[in-house]
């Protein structure tokens, strides 16, 4: 069985099987990983409260079959987590590197953009998005084929505002859409 000490980012957290949790984790030496941890949803569970999305973690974990928590420790409070617009813009880039990013790829480039970002309160949605390639420098609305770019979305669509406007009423898409 190996195990691995790494640092990661908590992108999400879904209920498995009867007591468990699936975390996607984004970590600086393997990349996007699904870690599950037994028993995080018991209410005692000290785990649990480590892994919201958007911390950022120091993680033990191991791997037989799959990958599972033995520890994890939030390693920086996020000044970002206090203001509810940052809170909210760091969750959609979140939301669409879970539609971006493929399993087990380490970036520690991508991660250090990430907790930068974290750190400073905002994840910086554009140097995000031209580091993964994506530049919206040279991309321009599908819709009606103009810039300038308002919003991408996930995984390769750079809208303009106002054709974002169409979508960005219903709360399905408003939460996959980066602002840039
Ligand atoms: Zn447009």
């Amino acid at each position: 069985m190996l195990e691995y000490a790494v640092k990661g980012l908590v992108l999400s957290r879904n209920p498995i099987g009867e007591l468990d949790n699936l975390y996607n984790i984004y970590t600086d030496k393997l990349g996007l990983i699904s870690v599950r941890g037994g028993s995080t949803r018991k209410i005692t569970s000290k785990l649990n409260s480590h892994l919201d999305p958007l911390n950022l973690v120091f993680l033990r974990i191991v791997r037989k079959n799959y990958f599972r928590v033995v520890d994890a420790l939030i390693s920086d409070p996020t000044p970002g987590a206090k203001s509810e617009a940052n809170r909210d813009y760091n969750l959609n880039i979140i939301e669409s590197l879970l539609r971006l990013l493929e399993s087990e790829i380490p970036d520690s480039d991508l991660f250090l953009l990430l907790e930068s970002g974290l750190k400073a309160g905002r994840i910086r949605g554009t140097d995000i998005l031209s580091h993964l390639g994506l530049d919206p420098a040279f991309s321009a609305c599908p819709e009606c084929g103009k810039p300038p770019i308002g919003y991408f979305l996930a995984p390769d669509a750079f809208l303009c505002r106002d054709c974002a406007k169409k979508f960005l009423h219903t709360s399905v898409w408003q939460k996959s859409f980066i602002p840039l």
